[in-house]
């Protein structure tokens, strides 16, 4: 396993497996590194002939209240579990390496990012899509390895690389959960004990959601009665739960096809999301 910290080293790394026409598949990663994290890279493996893994921490993709100076970072401990999983490049840039010294462009997909996660986190998909557009393009993967968890912005990235023509395949990996229901995730470790018994609830929730939607439930009604329960469960607050396209994100009054269950709630420290596919006929 080769790190590297510049982009000059990347793309010497890089430069054997591109000259040998190999496969380049990437996964980007804020770090704290879990088993969905390596799940991601698995695929990569499975599939590609070189896998690249980034840690960045992303200060553009948090809000100013957010937990930037926070976030959990444990280099040496992600470095030993993606050598063990056999990385084949891990990109860790400095920050003056991604931002250059007056950086002045930013992309906003519209409409997509506003919804949701985005009418909370004014801002959060700007980052994001600054920081894989960068990414994309200093890596030049063929494939590119993106959560579920993360839904809304899978979806986005999607969008983003089918408008802007970026030479990449974005491949989305199921969610990986604890035996819990909760889904991995690296804030999951600012939940007290007593928070992380109330955490899977969350997804027992959406499963119970997607069970009413089954029986033929109305969408809205479903979610209201879920935003309750949630609250009633223990969870402090609730930022959103409803039922979306797949594709649009768009709201759903009622079901036909494909759709996907979204929800954020806040518990201690921490603002949890989730999310689940359904389909109905
Ligand atoms: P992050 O480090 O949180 O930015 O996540 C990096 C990538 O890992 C993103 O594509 C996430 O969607 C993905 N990811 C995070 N948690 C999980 C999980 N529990 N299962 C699968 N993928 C995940």
């Amino acid at each position: 396993m080769e790190v590297v910290r510049s982009l000059a080293q990347l793309k010497s790394a890089l430069l054997p497996y591109r000259n040998a026409r190999a496969s380049i598949g990437f996964v980007p990663t804020m770090g704290a590194l879990h088993a969905g994290h390596l799940s991601l890279l698995t695929h990569a493996k499975a599939h590609m002939d070189c896998s690249v893994v980034s840690i960045f921490v992303n200060p553009k993709q948090f809000g100013p209240k957010e937990d930037f100076a926070n976030y959990p970072r444990q280099e040496e401990q992600d470095l030993a579990l993606l050598a063990q999983h056999q990385a084949t490049i891990v990109y860790l840039p400095e920050a003056q390496e991604i931002y250059p010294p007056n950086h002045q462009t930013s992309i906003t997909i519209k409409g997509l990012s506003e919804r949701w996660c985005g009418e909370n986190r004014p801002g959060h998909f700007d980052g994001v899509a600054l920081i894989v557009t960068k990414l994309l393009l200093q890596v030049l993967p063929q494939r590119a390895y993106f959560g579920e968890k993360d839904f809304q912005q899978l979806v986005i990235i999607k969008r983003l690389v089918t408008d802007l023509n970026l030479p990449v395949d974005i491949e989305g990996v199921p969610t990986l959960r604890e035996e819990s229901g909760l889904a991995l995730s690296s804030r999951n470790a600012y939940l007290s004990p007593k928070e992380r018994l109330i955490a899977p609830q969350l997804y027992r929730t959406l499963l119970q959601i997607k069970e009413s939607l089954l029986k033929g439930g109305d969408p809205v009604e479903s979610c209201t009665l879920a935003r309750e329960e949630l609250l009633l469960k223990g969870f402090e607050g609730v930022d959103y739960v409803g039922v979306c396209h797949p594709e649009t994100l768009e709201p759903l009054p009622f079901l036909q096809g494909e759709a996907r269950i979204l929800a954020a709630v806040r518990l201690g420290k921490c603002r949890l999301i989730d999310n689940l596919p359904i389909f109905t006929q």
